[in-house]
């Protein structure tokens, strides 16, 4: 013990600095969210968050867009508690089996127009847990995704990129990627 703390205080911190923020791109992006959001909806943008069975990363980035430095309320996007004020269904993880009918009946409870997100490369395909005996397979094998968001996990950024994306082109009806 005595020797751990005398390298900490000898050797200094060993965390790689955070990457400098660049507030004007969030800013803009954010704002373009909103404004996509106002003209497709009337309104601000509602999302309902569902974990089908991450592990918890995918999270720790969607939660950071309500952190202080994103704090993405200011630009009308904000997290709902029920699927019934939701338009946007974000998932998570691949879809373990215990949590499959727990998604449909989400989905099934969300008004319409109504989209789906799947974050993350577990809900893609199930990722690093896909052939698992619990897991189900990807979130498009329980309900119909409209958007996917690459990456393991993806970072705050791309998922504002992704719901832009979804807002500027799914009025047609196609998915978007
Ligand atoms: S995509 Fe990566 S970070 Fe997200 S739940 Fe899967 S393993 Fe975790």
């Amino acid at each position: 013990m005595r020797r751990t703390l005398f390298e900490s205080i000898t050797h200094g911190a060993l965390t790689e600095a955070a990457p400098g923020p660049d507030d004007a791109a969030l800013a803009e992006l954010a704002q373009a969210l909103d404004r996509a959001a106002r003209k497709r909806l009337g309104r601000s943008l509602s999302i309902r968050q569902v974990d089908a069975g991450s592990c918890n990363a995918c999270e720790l980035e969607i939660h950071a867009l309500n952190n202080a430095f994103y704090d993405l309320e200011r630009f009308g996007l904000r997290f709902v508690a029920s699927p019934r004020h939701a338009d946007v269904l974000l998932v998570t993880g691949p879809v373990t089996k215990n949590m499959a009918e727990a998604l449909a009946r989400t989905y099934a409870a969300m008004p319409s127009p109504k989209w789906v997100v799947a974050v993350g490369k577990c809900a893609i395909d199930g990722g690093i847990f896909a052939g698992s005996y619990a897991v189900a397979g990807g979130v498009s094998h329980v309900v119909p995704v409209d958007l996917h968001i690459h990456g393991c996990p993806p970072s705050p950024t791309d998922l504002l990129r992704g719901l832009l994306a979804l807002l500027e082109h799914v009025g047609s009806g196609g998915r978007v990627i």
